[in-house]
């Protein structure tokens, strides 16, 4: 996949397979649904399976992890821009072969975000332990229903690494509890059918991670033309890394 990405909070993106199924307001207007249905796919139709991808796709992350060594810079790669990784509809043997590439790989920074964390348990490696020190795990919070409990059982998973992407932002979350939470990404909407997010949502978030000592990256307020929100919040960008990263 993608060697340079316009994700601000990542360097790269991998895709172990292609393909998906809607199963929250978040996936609405999903991105990768659209991209696969202007490039003549249907792995986003009800009842379709998702597709592997090539040997060469695969051997990119490698060429990644090398070229990071030479540098003595790690690359953060978010792993699943067109799938869930955690999808229980992962073609066969496919997620146990990202496992293994992320294990060859430990100057890659993985970033696994989903909206599926019921699945992680069932589906991390037996070595896995406290969490591999080269992952990051997160979920998606888009609203109370679906996205506030998905936390609570980020919590329980052991991992270096714990990140929420409240993006797309669709209601004021409230009150959260983020122990055990290391980062938070916050996002609005953006393309022809984009909901709006209120800023007092945004400062509710805000003003949480701050006062729990969690680091916040607010990547854009969205809308129906790219870039159009811009990505200040009151004249500021707020751009930080987990902690323990540095
Ligand atoms: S989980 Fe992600 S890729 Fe899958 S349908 Fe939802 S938004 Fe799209």
């Amino acid at each position: 996949m993608a060697e340079q990405t316009q994700i601000s909070w990542t360097d790269s993106t991998f895709n172990p397979w292609w393909g998906c199924q809607r199963i929250s307001p978040a996936c609405d207007n999903c991105y990768a649904a659209a991209l696969d249905h202007r490039t003549g796919g249907s792995y986003w139709e009800t009842g379709n399976k998702p597709r592997a991808m090539s040997d060469a796709n695969w051997k990119k992350p490698l060429r990644w992890h090398h070229e990071a060594q030479v540098h003595g810079n790690p690359r953060k790669v978010f792993c699943g821009s067109m799938c869930d990784v955690f999808d229980k509809n992962a073609p066969d043997g496919q997620r146990e072969r990202l496992f293994e590439l992320i294990r060859q790989t430990p100057m890659l920074q993985w970033q696994l975000l989903t909206k599926r964390p019921t699945n992680i348990e069932k589906y991390l490696p037996d070595d896995w332990g406290d969490g591999y020190d080269n992952v990051w795990l997160g979920v998606t919070v888009e609203d109370c229903k679906y996205g506030l409990p998905r936390i609570d059982v980020l919590k329980n998973i052991p991992a270096r690494i714990r990140f929420l992407s409240v993006e797309p932002l669709l209601q004021d979350l409230g009150n959260i509890n983020l122990t055990g939470i290391d980062w938070v990404i916050i996002g609005g909407e953006s393309g022809p059918c984009s909901r709006p997010m209120s800023p007092e949502w945004v400062d509710n978030v805000m003003h949480q991670c701050r006062r729990q000592n969690v680091a916040v990256w607010f990547k854009q307020w969205g809308g129906n033309k790219k870039d159009k929100g811009g990505c200040l919040v009151h004249d500021a960008e707020i751009k930080q890394w987990p902690h323990t990263t540095g």
